[in-house]
């Protein structure tokens, strides 16, 4: 099976999969993954806070993180500092 012949419901599928073990993964899987997502125009939703936008390593829990008025900010080890909202919207 091609990548053309993927339907948005099978990248739904490849995604919820892929991020459930997503602390073992590399940040060229993550980048890969986010690309075959925006092809299909599916929403990473609460994923895109698993990694960080920027280098695409995954957050490993080894970040700094702290919540200050109604967001949580991570700051990664390359720097980026990536503000989140508690609440999740797609
Ligand atoms: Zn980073």
């Amino acid at each position: 099976m091609t990548k053309d012949k993927l339907t948005k419901k099978d990248v739904e599928l490849i995604r919820d999969d892929f991020f459930s073990n997503i602390k073992s993964k590399t940040s060229k899987e993550i980048k890969k993954m986010k690309k075959l997502a925006n092809s299909k125009k599916v929403c990473l939703k609460h994923q895109k806070r698993l990694f960080c936008l920027e280098c695409f390593e995954p957050f490993r829990g080894e970040e700094k993180v702290r919540i200050s008025k109604g967001f949580k900010v991570i700051t990664c080890s390359c720097g980026k500092v990536k503000r989140m909202k508690l609440v999740v919207s797609c």
